[in-house]
């Protein structure tokens, strides 16, 4: 056997699965070094690991003389593995210490990073960006990014308890779905093709053979402004369902809001340093209609008619707060697959779902006969050959169907409290974006 360079060196214990009981126990710790302070015989030391800190201190006399210098020298980042000995310490505030008896210093850092890693907000964005990996580890992200991959987990779980089934569909694509202005081309062997802006068409055709599917997965848009809610790549929670509606997939929906503050709140209850604001788990999500939303913008004097985009200075202006849906959007702007409504064709049976003045999801109930969407492709100018791979499908029995796309970003930002949607996406992409 060819010994590798890590050997059986191994850590023994996480920083929480250490506590002042094991006063006396052999450990082997590894993680990132926070703080260095000491002077002359003393060494006070604090490493980060995945799940929290853990003191070390290196007295003269305690431990190996070369250990401690070593410490004692060490530049915050860099990472280490201690072994020793653990010491219950009231003046600690873990309750405990580790007294080291040996050190291992795997990558040992000279450079002072642009930013504290105990920082608690660093203002200019691009500066952490440049550093990302770092900018990672500083506490406000890392509960971020712990709490996104556990709401993740939820949803999942609640798709799969409820018969869905997990799907992935193709990223290179060969015609747009939701209109063409913000594709991004690429080269597909010698043809011209677009990375996908959603999964749309695809889940609609599985609807054919799983009937209840889901996917989450990049969605790519070239979004040609420069917000906080916008990334040109972004990922999608999508789902769809055969044989219900539009007000099937809210309910779904309201379902998957409670979950996920549930999970939020489980996540703060257990991590006491969290500066989440979290929203209030709703009964029930109001279910505005457009029409009366227009109605109300008028009566509070916005400028706006019918038809009009509702747009967040006027949401403000009628004070809508929290989770709300507003359903039965006007066709028109609407996507091609977009059922209109049998008691007024000029609105789709169609949703948002908004948080504030931000927009979450948007679903809708699918047309499912050929003849209709022909027609409505028609209308919208697009070309009905280029589509023939999908409307093929619909002459061997669509079921009816209704689904959604919710920006995972964005529920995010709405289940933190966070501002800038680059806060969480671990690696934002935007107009100005495409590195690290
Ligand atoms: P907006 O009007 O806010 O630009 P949209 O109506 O164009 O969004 P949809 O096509 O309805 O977006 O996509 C469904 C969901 O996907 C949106 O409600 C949003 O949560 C998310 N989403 C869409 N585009 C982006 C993007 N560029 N960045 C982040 N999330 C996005
Ligand atoms: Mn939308």
């Amino acid at each position: 056997m060819i010994e590798t360079e890590l050997g059986n060196l191994r850590r023994s214990h996480y920083s929480d699965d250490i506590e002042s009981s094991m006063d006396g126990d052999q450990v082997t710790v590894m993680g990132w070094v926070l703080t260095v302070r000491g002077h002359g015989n003393i060494s006070f030391v604090t490493i980060t690991d995945k799940n929290g800190e853990i003191p070390i201190v290196a007295k003269k006399g305690d431990c190996p003389d070369d250990v401690r210098e070593k410490l004692s020298s060490l530049k915050a980042h860099s990472s280490i593995a201690v072994s020793g000995k653990i010491k219950a310490s009231e003046k600690s505030p873990k309750g405990f210490e580790i007294i080291p008896t040996d050190l291992r210093v795997f990558s040992e850092v000279e450079k002072i990073p642009p930013f504290e890693p105990l920082a608690k907000t660093v203002k200019n964005i691009d500066t952490r960006l440049e550093v990302r990996p770092i900018d990672l580890r500083r506490k406000p992200l890392q509960h971020i990014f712990n709490v996104r991959s556990q709401v993740l987990k939820s949803i999942r779980d609640y798709f799969t308890g409820q018969n869905f089934v997990e799907i992935n569909t193709p990223k290179m694509i060969a015609t747009a779905t939701e209109g063409g202005a913000a594709l991004f081309p690429i080269f597909y062997y010698n043809k011209e093709a677009f990375l996908a802006q959603s999964p749309q068409l695809y889940k609609e055709q599985l609807t054919m053979s799983f009937e209840k599917v889901f996917e989450i997965a990049p969605i790519f848009r070239a979004e040609p402004s420069r917000t906080n809610r916008h990334l040109a790549e972004a990922i999608s929670i999508d789902l769809e369902e055969a044989f219900v509606d539009y007000n099937d997939v809210m309910s779904r929906i309201e379902e998957i809001i409670k979950i996920s503050i549930h999970t939020v709140n489980d996540y703060a209850k257990n991590n006491k340093d969290v500066e989440f604001i979290i929203p209030e788990i709703p009964e029930n999500i109001p279910r505005y209609s457009y029409d009366e939303l227009i109605e109300k913008m008028q009566k509070a004097g916005a400028k706006t008619e019918w038809g009009d985009d509702l747009y967040p200075s006027n949401l403000k202006k009628i004070g809508l707060e929290g989770f709300y849906f507003i359903k039965d959007w006007p066709l028109g702007p609407k996507p091609f697959y977009v059922k209109d409504s049998k008691s007024n064709p000029k609105i789709s049976e169609s949703f948002d779902l908004m948080f504030g003045d931000l927009e979450l999801s948007s679903g809708s109930t699918r047309i499912e006969k050929r003849d209709e969407l022909e027609e409505r492709m028609k209308n919208k100018g697009m070309k009905t050959d280029a589509f023939e791979y999908h409307l093929g499908a619909f002459d061997y029995g669509v079921p009816p169907h209704a689904g959604c796309g919710i920006g995972l970003e964005r529920l995010i930002m709405a289940l933190t409290g966070t501002e800038n949607i680059r806060d969480v996406s671990f690696y934002p992409r935007d107009v100005d974006r495409l590195s690290p």
